[in-house]
């Protein structure tokens, strides 16, 4: 069970460079996050007690994974993922035990990065108890809150959680030594959307005429995910058209494939 719900990646390969658009926010989690990790004698001294878990909130697709994966990176540590979503959906009766797992994980791989995606499938405010598996989801959060609780010897361990839904997070996580700094993960501007159509083409064999400023300004709204899709489906035109080249029209075309997709999801979810 546990091999299907936690990923494990040894010092992945996503490193800040790689993550364009929000670099107020790597610099929150490096000052949070990681300053932990490397200067533990510098919260010591000064006094202060390092966050004990960052949460990373804002919409799909805005890099809050690639974050969490960087901060492993540049601290030599293993990644240690887990989706709440399959923590409480999939097998029942497990959830709490899983929680327990995943720290004790983390302890046999230190220095260790936790990450908790789409936490508020464990953490939502009770606002309805019909779902039959509301006590199961209770437990596994309280699970988790008594690990985190129990964390003064912390070592090496670091805890960060991800939402695209914050308004129905139970404020209870919110609480001092718990999820205690809130970073916010925009969808990229004008500038940002530039910067990350820049690293996705980095070994794209663009033509001359892709102007990706441009391309920034038209594709708006669109998240890094939306980016590197919209690179990855021009490169797919150019291969569909025989070409090894990739011109700014591929781009382009790539865009309206791709909100027409999304246009027909949304038409498919309503
Ligand atoms: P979700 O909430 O859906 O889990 P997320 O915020 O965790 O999304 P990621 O998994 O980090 O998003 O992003 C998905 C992919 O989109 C990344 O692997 C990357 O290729 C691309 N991407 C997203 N945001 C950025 C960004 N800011 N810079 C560069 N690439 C990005």
């Amino acid at each position: 069970v546990r091999a299907r719900v936690m990923q494990v990646e040894r010092k992945p390969e996503v490193s800040y460079a790689d993550i364009g658009g929000i670099d107020e926010q790597i610099d929150e989690v490096r000052e949070t996050v990681e300053m932990p990790l490397t200067s533990p004698g510098m919260f010591d001294a000064v006094g202060i007690e390092p966050p004990a878990g960052v949460l990373l909130y804002g919409p799909p697709g805005t890099g809050k994974t690639m974050l969490a994966k960087a901060v492993a990176n540049q601290t030599d540590a293993t990644f240690i993922k887990m989706a709440g979503s399959e923590l409480v959906h999939k097998f029942i009766g497990e959830g709490a035990k899983l929680v327990r797992d995943l720290f004790e994980l983390a302890r046999q791989h230190e220095p260790a990065v936790i990450f908790i995606d789409e936490i508020d499938a464990i953490a939502s405010k009770r606002t309805d108890s019909k779902t039959s598996g509301d006590a199961e989801v209770q437990r596994t959060m309280m699970q988790l809150l008594s690990e985190m609780d129990g964390f003064d010897e912390r070592g090496q361990i670091s805890i960060i959680a991800a939402t695209n839904r914050f308004d129905m997070l139970d404020r209870a996580i919110l609480r001092p030594g718990r999820f205690d700094r809130l970073i916010e993960v925009p969808k990229p501007g004008v500038e940002g959307r530039e910067r990350i159509f820049q690293i996705h083409t980095r070994s794209m064999n663009v033509a001359d005429d892709v102007d990706f400023a441009k391309l920034a300004e038209t594709t708006e709204d669109a998240s890094g995910a939306d980016v590197k899709a919209i690179c990855t489906e021009a490169g797919m035109f150019a291969i569909r058209d025989d070409r090894t080249e990739v011109y700014m029209a591929d781009f382009e075309a790539a865009w309206e494939k791709i909100q027409q997709e999304e246009a027909e999801e949304n038409e498919d979810v309503s």
